[in-house]
């Protein structure tokens, strides 16, 4: 797999302008100046997927990397994201596509994106497995891997069943490191008994981690004074061995400035550092919020298909952090194809829930918050 840096640029949350007609389009002049930095701090990987941005973040890869810069001086990984396709034609059409948008001729990493639930089904359903295989005897993909939003059990499940792939990408941050929802640490270690090698994404957990409470905050301050709060988050997870590179979803000059900044000159965490992040997470676990493990229950019962789990989790988000982009963020990509404001208040998942949550109120106040426009 080669050397590559422990930054990597996701290309999913990216710098915007306002266009003729009023629409927001990406502001390609300022991501061309984030890429030059990023590249001259000596960072090559790139990461984007069919889904981002509205489907126009390949196409802004292609002008801002690939355009511009030798092929083989950088590594374009891009996602097929089959739940996004009407039939199996169409899943594997999207190959296609995204070779055609990223203009890349081939990909250094390819993922299945965003295994997990029922989503996981689909990709061995309609043959994308053998056919992504297919792509590697062609050359077209140099490594095969997937990302995963599920917990260790789901992820293993893959494993077992996949012994093939190059890689993993999966969520891991300090604060979701003992997650019972997220289970990073139990995600990673799955991934480490298995050698894979493990590309981070969410390391400052959509920019949360840097709007963390006061009091958390003010241990990390007291620590290092100088340290960057995303500076934290990016050196704890590019500390763990294994890890082929960290993603950060960087939308301005500055953040990618910053993180350049950090990631030349990484220092793994050491133990004190260890412990005031720790001393982090206990303070957010005990932050008041809604008591769901993810389990999954409800979702078996529930007549209207509410993605109850995923909203609990943006509210979650907004008690955790008061971050509103990311919990609205959240809630569109996991909760919009089942939303809270379909609920019929008939009960089955409170009868079903064993942390007995007030899951209609809660409900109530998602749709409030989240589903304004
Ligand atoms: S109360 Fe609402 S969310 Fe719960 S099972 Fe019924 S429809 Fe679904
Ligand atoms: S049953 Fe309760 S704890 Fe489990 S996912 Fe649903 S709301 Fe969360």
């Amino acid at each position: 797999m080669g050397e590559i840096g422990k930054l990597g640029f996701g290309f999913m949350r990216l710098p915007e302008v306002e266009g003729a007609d009023g629409s927001k389009e990406i502001d390609l002049d300022t991501l061309a100046g984030m890429v030059d930095t990023f590249m001259n701090g000596g960072f090559t990987y790139f990461d984007t997927a069919r889904g981002y941005h509205g489907g126009r973040s390949e196409a802004a890869l292609k002008a801002a990397v690939v355009d511009r810069y030798p092929r083989e001086s950088f590594q374009v990984a891009t996602k097929l994201p089959a739940w996004m396709a009407k039939d199996a034609a169409d899943a594997r059409a999207m190959f296609d596509a995204s070779l055609e948008q990223t203009g890349a001729g081939y990909f250094d990493f390819f993922l299945l994106h965003n295994l997990g639930e029922e989503r996981t089904r689909l990709f061995d359903d309609w043959g994308l497995w053998d056919y992504l295989a297919e792509k590697k005897r062609e050359g077209l993909v140099r490594n095969l891997g997937f990302s995963i939003h599920d917990k260790a059990d789901a992820l293993e499940a893959v494993l077992d069943a996949h012994p093939e792939v190059d890689f993993v990408q999966l969520q891991v941050n300090y604060a979701d490191w003992e997650s019972e929802t997220v289970e990073s640490r139990k995600c990673y270690e799955a991934a480490r008994a298995r050698n894979l090698p493990v590309v981070v994404m969410e390391p400052v957990k959509g920019g949360s981690l840097v709007k963390l409470p006061d009091d958390a905050a003010a241990v990390l301050r007291n620590a290092a004074p100088d340290e960057p709060l995303a500076a934290w988050a990016l050196r704890f997870a590019a500390s763990l061995p294994g890890v082929l590179t960290v993603l950060s979803g960087m939308s301005t000059p500055a953040q990618v400035e910053e993180n350049v900044r950090t990631m030349r000159a990484f220092r793994p965490v050491g133990p004190e550092e260890r412990a005031a992040l720790d001393h982090v997470r206990a303070i957010l676990d005990g932050i008041p919020t809604v008591p769901c493990t993810d389990c999954r229950y409800c979702l078996k019962s529930c007549p209207q298909g509410v993605r109850i789990p995923a909203a609990l989790a943006s509210l979650n988000i907004l008690a955790l952090y008061g971050d509103e982009h990311r919990a609205q963020e959240n809630y569109d990509w996991n909760a919009s194809a089942g939303p809270a404001s379909s609920c019929v208040a008939c009960g089955a998942c409170e009868d079903v829930c064993p942390q007995r949550i007030g899951i209609v109120r809660e409900l109530v106040r998602a749709a409030g918050l989240f589903e304004k426009r």
